[in-house]
């Protein structure tokens, strides 16, 4: 079966509770390429389960359309749309074992039982759960029971897979390995994957692209890599990985390259977010920590005094501050000797200087 490409045209939700409207999902436009693991990430409340809702038919929109491939499921009932669906909470049937929780859907079609036999042992296979086929659910692990509702959900060969933060019940350990299980299952069975999370490691890890959302609206889509390196805005680049944000101005901006003025020195920036800025702007300089790296000398152009030094083992977090500035920088370098108020001076590359507009 070829993959599903979905595309979803002005989708607008909103509910009403108590004569207050609230605008859940506020004229999103989104297309989800065939076989793509998508993600919609973005903080509680940002519309991101309401959206995966309407595409499983769950809930209808106000507006807009919803399409797999040019057949129009905007008003399909959620058994018409051939979706999978992975929840939070596994929803496994208890009484029932591993290999007939995974086997329900074929039946309840009237697949064969040869059939069944064969497509549920593929499937226990893919999630590597193929010795546990006679256990109960209460007999697993969450990690395996989240496995088995991924099985339960592929066995059927959706068009759609749809994820509502599966991992979020599960403990720090085990989503990190079933990260790079989830990305694996859904990867080899090639089927078009929409998956919801807030956890923004979650999706830079799984994701092939990843819609940010905020206020029902899409911020930005794009790669992990371009969201991380390439930020939009200010909302993406801290809610995206961990980032430095310093009020700056604009010295100079000759289309290229930028001349900022900071609390800790001037610095250039040839980030593409600095190629429209206007000399005179107020702007505010994002730069990631592990991008920040120590000078040898302390009157570099860029320059602070020692506010924390953080020794973790495989890194070090070292926070220099200004009057009314500081900065976070991590290093994987060993450095020893940096004592509390001392200045030292530190080197941004321009490449590494993101700007926004302050605002
Ligand atoms: P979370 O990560 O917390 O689940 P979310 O991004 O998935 O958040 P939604 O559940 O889609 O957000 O909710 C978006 C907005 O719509 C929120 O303000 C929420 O309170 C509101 N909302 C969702 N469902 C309903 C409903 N049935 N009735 C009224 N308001 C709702």
């Amino acid at each position: 079966m070829t993959a599903t490409r979905i595309t979803i045209e002005g989708i607008e939700k909103s509910f009403s509770r108590a004569g207050k409207r609230t605008v859940a999902v506020d004229r999103v436009d989104l297309a989800v390429e065939p076989g793509e693991i998508f993600f919609l990430l973005g903080p509680s409340g940002c519309g991101k389960t309401t959206l995966l809702r309407m595409i499983a038919g769950f809930i209808e929109p106000n507006k807009g359309r919803i399409l797999f491939d040019s057949t129009d499921v905007t008003w399909a009932p959620p058994n018409q749309r051939q979706v999978g669906m992975v929840f939070q909470s596994y929803a496994l049937w208890p009484h029932l074992s591993v290999f007939e929780n995974v086997a329900f859907g074929l039946r309840v079609r009237g697949v064969s039982k040869s059939e069944i036999n064969a497509r549920v042992a593929r499937a226990l296979a893919l999630v590597q759960m193929a010795e546990y086929r006679d256990r109960r659910p209460n007999e697993l692990s969450g990690g395996q029971q989240q496995r088995i509702a991924l099985a339960r959900a592929l066995v059927v060969e959706p068009r759609v897979l749809l994820l509502d933060e599966p991992l979020s019940n599960l403990d720090a350990k085990l989503r990190h390995e079933l990260r790079e299980e989830i990305r694996r299952v859904c990867k080899s069975a090639g089927t078009t994957t929409v998956y919801v999370t807030h956890d923004q490691k979650e999706a830079l890890a799984i994701a092939d692209r990843i819609a940010v959302l905020r206020n029902g609206k899409v911020c930005q889509v794009a790669t992990p890599s371009q969201l991380y390196f390439e930020p939009r805005d200010q909302f993406v680049a801290s809610f995206v990985g961990e980032i430095n944000l310093i009020t700056a101005s604009v010295l100079s901006n000759d289309g290229a390259t930028a001349l900022l003025r900071t609390e800790f020195g001037d610095l250039q920036s040839n980030h593409v977010s600095s190629r429209n800025l206007r000399p005179g702007e107020p702007v505010v300089l994002g730069v990631r920590p592990e991008r920040v790296s120590l000078a040898a000398r302390a009157n570099s152009h860029l320059s602070g005094y020692v506010h924390g030094a953080l020794f973790l083992g495989d890194h070090q977090v070292i926070t220099l501050k200004s009057d009314y500035s500081s900065i976070r920088m991590v290093t994987s370098t060993r450095i020893t000797g940096l004592a509390e108020g001392h200045r030292v001076g530190f080197t941004i590359q321009p490449e590494d200087a993101m700007c926004f507009v302050s605002g």
